[in-house]
């Protein structure tokens, strides 16, 4: 029996096709610049987001930090989402390596930060303060796709504020997908752009932060010391471009699939379900219940996130049959509670 695993979208595994491009990929030292495959990846990154450059790292989490300490010094501040994964999932790392501060704002409900008090938020030019120097927005969030008037705005707010702007786009092929845009046209608003491969795309490991040619030289020096310079990467980079090449378009499968687990879910009655938002959707069900309902869906090999609220994450390795198999499973263990 398939397990279905909906607990996130970083769970694909390299397909068969990919497998194969990795082990055919030329690879040389990426530290040297010698790498042929990492080098193809990383044009056809920036080529895609529209930007002067690319630069390959092993995580999304190695992308937003060398992001940071690119653009900001010792004493500088940036401001995110309370619970921006930049700087609520990270670890911190922009403070311990960068002695950079954050300034955390309460996103809105739709996931954007409200431009107003992100103009409150910059610090006067006075010896009192940190420096603020970077915007940082996230899209997707929670699944919510930032709407494109929203980015123009804030990449407007931003300029006027002399604040760079960032984009943890850990997921921007899903916005792009659901927007039926090219992803350049959401990366067009930013400075910088994070990328995740190993997401929805399917790769097994790998992001690329995206930028103006003299912020992604100063990301490389970052990489470097944050111990993120590998060698024969191109390994990693082939199933990158792999995925870049046949998993992006077919990212509307994972949000028509997520549609379908919203509405199938829909009709039990003790759930409460959220609308499917790109490839994510959030089911509460009755207090006390969830523990059970995770054991019970796991005897039949289908694993969901923790948590009392949780998360259901459609992904490339979830089909049209997985998610009948889910609502099914569903519905049988509500039923059985009642008997
Ligand atoms: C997953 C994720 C990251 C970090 O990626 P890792 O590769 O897990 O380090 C960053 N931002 C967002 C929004 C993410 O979902």
């Amino acid at each position: 029996m398939k397990t279905v695993d909906l607990r996130s979208d970083t769970v694909t595994r390299p397909s068969e096709a990919m497998r194969r491009v990795m082990a055919g990929a030329e690879v040389g030292d990426d530290v040297y610049g010698e790498d042929p495959t990492v080098n193809k990846l990383e044009a056809m990154a920036a080529e895609l987001l529209g930007k002067e450059k690319a630069i390959f790292v092993p995580s999304g989490t190695m992308s937003n930090l060398t992001a940071l300490l690119s653009h900001c010094g010792r004493g500088d501040e940036y401001i995110a989402g309370q619970d921006a994964h930049i700087y609520r999932w990270e670890g911190g790392g922009g403070a311990i390596f960068g002695g950079i501060q954050p300034q955390p704002l309460d996103f809105d409900e739709d996931g954007t930060l409200n431009l107003d008090k992100v103009r409150r938020a910059v610090k006067p030019a006075d010896h009192h303060h940190a420096v603020t120097r970077l915007l940082c927005l996230e899209n997707t969030h929670g699944g919510r796709v930032l709407p494109l008037p929203y980015l123009e705005e804030a990449a407007g707010v931003a300029r006027e504020l002399g604040l760079a702007l960032h984009l943890d786009g850990a997921r921007v092929f899903n916005a792009a997908v659901y927007l039926q845009v090219p992803v350049r046209e959401i990366a067009r608003h930013f400075d910088s752009v994070s990328v995740c491969l190993s997401k929805g795309l399917g790769a097994p490991v790998g992001s690329v932060l995206c930028g103006s040619a003299d912020l992604i030289n100063r990301a490389h020096r970052w990489r470097k010391v944050a111990g993120g310079g590998m060698r024969q990467a191109g390994l990693l980079a082939a199933a990158c471009i792999y995925a870049l090449q046949h998993n992006v378009e077919r990212l509307a499968e994972d949000h028509e699939n997520a549609e379908l687990l919203s509405s199938g879910l829909g009709h039990i009655e003790e759930l409460l379900v959220s609308q499917a938002r790109t490839n994510i959707l959030f089911v509460t069900p009755p207090a006390g219940t969830a523990p059970a309902l995770r054991q019970a869906l796991a005897a039949e090999g289908i694993l969901i996130g923790g948590g009392d609220v949780i998360r259901l994450v459609t992904h490339l390795d979830v089909d049209g049959a997985g998610v009948e198999r889910t609502v099914a499973a569903f519905k049988r263990f509500f039923a059985n509670r009642g008997k």
